[in-house]
């Protein structure tokens, strides 16, 4: 059974807030290997520069793989990306949910000084370990072989706000081997893309009340952090979706 986040801000709750925003940021290359100590990096990172609360803790959920049970853990902040190194052959999240009226708070979607919503943002980064599963941000409930062209339903894992793709998967139809540059997926939208530009070893979700103006990310100083870690990097919306809960 997956583990529910539990958040101590009485506001955050799906009943209050119904439909946020959430900004998917992702390698845009999913052959590209993001080690655990970027990760861990990217995260301080965001502690340093003030995004993420240092004096506020920060949830750390971890799936060991194959899919097993969730376990879940509050963490003081400061030890937070330390923890991300120990996710070895495992699925791992770590999140926090701060506001951008706090003092002292960096919101990477201001621009001019001037948070765009103002409101919370909930941060959390993904880390899926080992190289027999990947993240899928965005979960497709189909599968097209490349192969023999059948769409197949997709069964798939849920960890957090999306899912684990099996890289073991055989097609069902003709039993070819899942190829990410050759199988497509569909999304709850209908729309279809090629497996390899919905999946991927990392990503950091900002969950925001609304969608902010600006599509890439304003702050040239969190845009870097992200580029040292990810190398180029995707950002994927995803609008009118139920708040983490
Ligand atoms: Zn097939």
């Amino acid at each position: 059974m997956p583990v529910t986040r539990e958040r101590v801000d009485p506001i955050h709750t799906p009943d209050d807030l119904g439909l946020v925003h959430r900004r998917w940021i992702l390698p845009d290359d999913a052959q590209r290997t993001v080690a655990l100590p970027q990760l861990a990096r990217l995260w301080r990172g965001l502690l340093d520069l003030g995004v993420l609360d240092t004096n506020q803790e920060v949830t750390l959920e971890r799936m060991l793989l194959p899919a097993g049970e969730v376990s879940a853990q509050d963490l003081p902040a400061v030890a937070s990306a330390g923890a991300l190194l120990a996710g070895s052959g495992a699925a791992s999240l770590v999140t926090q949910v701060v506001w951008t009226n706090e003092e002292g708070r960096r919101d990477p979607y201001a621009e001019a000084g001037e948070s765009d919503p103002e409101g919370f943002r909930d941060y959390t980064l993904y880390a899926v370990d080992g190289g027999a599963r990947l993240f899928l941000p965005l979960v497709p409930s189909r599968i097209c072989c490349g192969g023999c062209g059948a769409w197949t339903l997709l069964e798939v894992t849920g960890f957090g706000e999306g899912a684990l793709l099996d890289l073991a998967r055989a097609c069902p139809e003709c039993g070819a081997a899942l190829d990410l540059s050759r199988d497509k997926g569909e999304l709850r939208t209908g729309a279809r893309f090629l497996l390899e530009e919905l999946v991927c070893c990392a990503a950091l979700s900002i969950e925001l009340l609304l969608e902010p103006a600006q599509e890439e990310l304003p702050d040239a100083a969190v845009s870097d952090l992200l580029r040292a870690c990810f190398g180029s990097y995707d950002e994927l919306a995803d609008d009118g979706v139920p708040a983490a809960t």
